[in-house]
């Protein structure tokens, strides 16, 4: 029997109010249904922002090092779960179980890093110009927060945005992808089996353009953190403009892995190898574009090849499975448009191009690992996210050119390097346009506890993880306490 899954709103598990489903495959094998889940509407919105509202009355007296406590017993409750999750999450979304595993593993630091935050969430005590006088400031919960998550992180994105917002003492409104449902369903029963108030979080089910859409565009929801693509972060950054919202996006990416004659390229192999093939490319910091010296070119694609060929397609679920599908039929479509625009726009498709078929591939949404070369800057394929496994190759002479390569694309979330030059490296990390730079590293990897996010296009200027994510679910209130007891005017009576 099909199981069938509810939103959780206003305390307690519900249907849709359209009475309506969709249905969510494992995209490993379309014959496998793994649940019914609800098409909310309108209606569900304005239900959940109602029941987060009263939520927040309640979470925002509530002492943030007891807040901190929920969330620490929601870090221990995810590692218990563990491998529960990771077969979850690779179940709907496809990517190998050692992914998945460190996909919950981001989420249980992330936890971890919200309780220890309970006893911190510093204000600043200073020195008043004024004598006898206070001068401080303080953290304050800002309300409501609806959370817009991707598919490519079921748990991990989810938990960056609502860890820190419910540490911070707002309510939470989750609208996960409509490819990963499940995944954050047994987030949402983790925070509850933690103590969490029941109406400080709503799981709404549903479509972006319905339910995303009206949370973004709902007045009591002062604030929206969205990851996705360019595209729909546009009309969630127009629309929050609009309406004075406070607007954290993480959007798309294009990311450069640059490796320069001197490498260890050894080290570089197997770091464009994890880096753009690892997620099925599907990564917001993918490596996208390997950019190559000429005195390696050569030598390095072929070593490259060689490997890529090497890496074994499949089910993510099956032990040595190292690419699992693409995430869904219209991905594979996009994959396959931009093989079409490398060849009309006359790239080398040196390696892969096709769906990757035969035995228990046909059933799901397998592409081979692709490789493109002769790729020029300025091209389709250098400058337009893919999101899938395709890696474009582009030449470069100088250290110079390669730079101009990387910043030459509208987006900037990550980039790397690999050169055994230390002051080339140091260059690096002040040059390059990303929100991260990696030295001897692939542009996957961060880490729960450092500022992620990136510049131009890819970002609006905040950071998910670490210290600064929790400015952003936080009001700064200052506080002055005059004990002079006389009337004292700033800038006039002490100049
Ligand atoms: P997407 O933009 O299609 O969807 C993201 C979320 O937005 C989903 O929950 C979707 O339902 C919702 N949505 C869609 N239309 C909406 C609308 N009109 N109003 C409100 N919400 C709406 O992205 P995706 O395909 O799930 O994810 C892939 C994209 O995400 C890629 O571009 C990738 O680079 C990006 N991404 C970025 C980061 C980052 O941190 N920079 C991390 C992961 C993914």
């Amino acid at each position: 029997m099909t199981k069938t899954f509810s939103n959780f709103i206003g305390g307690q598990w519900r249907a849709p109010s359209t009475g309506e489903y969709f249905e969510n495959h494992n995209p490993a094998d379309q014959r496998d249904l793994i649940g019914r889940f609800p098409a909310s509407g309108v209606a569900d919105v304005e239900a959940a922002v109602a029941s987060a509202q009263r939520g927040f009355a309640v979470w925002k007296r509530t002492p943030a090092p007891a807040r901190g406590d929920v969330l620490r017993r929601v870090g221990d409750l995810l590692a218990s779960r563990k491998e529960e999750l990771a077969d979850i999450m690779t179940r709907e979304m496809g990517k190998p179980l050692a992914e998945t595993r460190g996909d919950v593993q981001e989420g249980i630091d992330t936890a971890y890093y919200a309780a220890t935050e309970g006893r911190r969430l510093f204000g600043h005590t200073v020195p008043s110009e004024l004598a006898n006088k206070w001068a401080m400031s303080m953290r304050r919960p800002i309300g409501v927060a609806g959370l817009i998550t991707p598919f490519n992180f079921p748990l991990a994105i989810p938990t960056w945005k609502a860890f820190p917002a419910l540490l911070c003492g707002n309510a939470v409104i989750l609208k996960p992808a409509e490819d990963v449902p499940h995944t954050a369903t047994v987030l949402v029963e983790i925070l509850l089996e933690a103590g969490i108030p029941p109406e400080v979080i709503q799981l709404v089910h549903g479509m972006g353009e319905v339910v995303g859409k009206a949370i973004v565009e709902h007045p009591q929801v002062p604030v929206i953190s969205f990851t996705g693509s360019t595209e729909t972060g546009r009309f969630v950054g127009e629309t929050c403009g609009r309406m004075h919202k406070r607007l954290s996006l993480e959007m798309g990416g294009k990311n450069a892995q640059i490796v320069l004659d001197d490498a260890d390229l050894d080290l570089a192999l197997d770091g464009v190898l994890w880096g753009a093939f690892g997620t099925t490319g599907q990564r917001c910091t993918a490596t996208s574009r390997l950019v190559l010296q000429n005195g390696i070119h050569d030598t390095f694609i072929d070593r490259l090849v060689q490997r890529a060929k090497a890496l074994r397609l499949g089910d993510g679920r099956k032990a040595g499975t190292d690419v699992g599908p693409l995430v869904n039929a219209a991905s594979r479509d996009k994959v396959e448009r931009y093989i079409t625009i490398g060849r009309e726009q006359g790239a080398t498709l040196t390696l892969g191009g096709e769906r990757a078929t035969g035995g228990d591939l046909d059933h799901g949404f397998f592409f081979q690992p692709t490789i493109f070369t002769g790729v020029t800057a300025g091209s389709r394929l250098d400058q337009e996210e893919i999101f899938g496994p395709v890696l474009s190759v582009i030449r470069v002479s100088s250290v110079d050119e390669a730079f101009a390569v990387n910043n030459g694309v509208r987006y900037g979330l990550s980039s790397s390097i690999y050169t055994r030059d230390v002051n080339v490296a140091f260059r690096a990390l002040q040059d390059l346009d990303n929100g991260i730079t990696y030295v001897n590293a692939p542009t996957i990897g961060a880490e729960a506890h450092m500022p992620f996010g990136g510049v131009k296009e890819t970002g609006n200027g905040h950071r998910e993880g670490g210290w600064e994510v929790y400015e952003f679910y936080s009001e700064t209130k200052v506080g002055y306490v005059d004990y002079s007891g006389a009337l004292q005017r700033a800038q006039i009576d002490n100049y």
